[in-house]
């Protein structure tokens, strides 16, 4: 059983993530800026099942000042952090062109610069532990061209390359480290996309589908299981074939 830090996680892909996580009997504790309705109901429903635990903790991530005292306070709360699944994250379609400045800034933060300090506090902590696992939530956008993605596009692509070389630094320290893209998942995130294009997502899909939340959550299970302690610096692609 591992105390795994899922940020991101009060709905969508995170939670789900987080779900999985506690139901298969780790300790997590899921980060967001709000516990709403259904993470609520998510911590309900575990601790009837007394299998894992799931708790929430309460941190805006894109105030990257409050970082290290975030991780601080994880540490001092629930001590060892084995396991730190880097999710949060926010989307917004557009051309480049007539993006604003602030608003790429602010996707950077959340979906890059936060994960990268956030992970160099939790890091020290598993690096005196003598290992770890961590997980970072890219998408197949970093790698496969989206037109009206160039900046979310950016920092997903961002994701894989600190993976890479973080897998390298941490590796002789015992610490896995590794990615997930999905592709296409119905979530908040995606709400905005027209039915035409979900369907055209879903034809063009290798499986004739989309993936789920709790398939990204399967992936993140693995990443942290001992059937993947010799993975490290890969990208495992969960998009119902939709790059095959
Ligand atoms: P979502 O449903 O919009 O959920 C986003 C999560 O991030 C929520 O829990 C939200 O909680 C949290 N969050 C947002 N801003 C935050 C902040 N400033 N501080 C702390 N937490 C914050 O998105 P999703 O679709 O599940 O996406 C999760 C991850 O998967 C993202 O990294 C996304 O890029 C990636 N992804 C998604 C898809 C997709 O098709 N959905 C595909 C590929 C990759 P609060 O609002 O309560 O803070």
């Amino acid at each position: 059983m591992l105390s795994v830090v899922v940020t991101g996680a009060s709905r969508g892909i995170g939670l789900a993530v987080a779900q999985r996580l506690a139901c298969a009997g780790h300790e997590v504790i899921a980060v967001a800026r709000s516990a709403g309705a259904p993470l609520q109901s998510a911590i309900a429903q575990v601790t009837g099942n007394r299998s894992g635990s799931l708790r929430f903790q309460a941190a805006d991530l894109s105030d990257i000042g409050s970082l290290a005292a975030l991780a601080r306070s994880l540490r001092r709360e629930w001590g060892s952090i084995a396991a730190l699944v880097n999710n949060a994250g926010t989307g917004s379609a557009g051309l480049l062109a007539t993006m604003q400045d602030g608003e790429i800034e602010r996707m950077l933060r959340l979906n890059l610069l936060s994960p990268m300090i956030l992970t160099r506090h939790i890091v020290r902590g598993m690096m005196a532990d003598g290992g770890g696992r961590i997980v970072n939530i890219s998408s197949i956008v970093g790698f496969a061209g989206f037109k009206g993605m160039a900046a979310y596009a950016a920092s997903k692509a961002g994701m894989v390359g600190f993976t890479r070389a973080l897998a390298r630094e941490l590796g002789p320290l015992g610490i896995t480290v590794n990615a997930v893209a999905p592709g296409f998942v119905d979530t908040d995130l995606t709400r905005g996309m027209g039915e035409a294009e979900r369907a055209q997502v879903v034809r063009r899909s290798a499986l004739r589908r989309l993936a789920e939340p709790s398939d990204v959550g399967a992936a993140v299970e693995f990443l942290l299981g001992e059937g993947s302690r010799n993975i490290t610096g890969t990208v495992l692609t969960v998009d119902a074939g939709a790059t095959a």
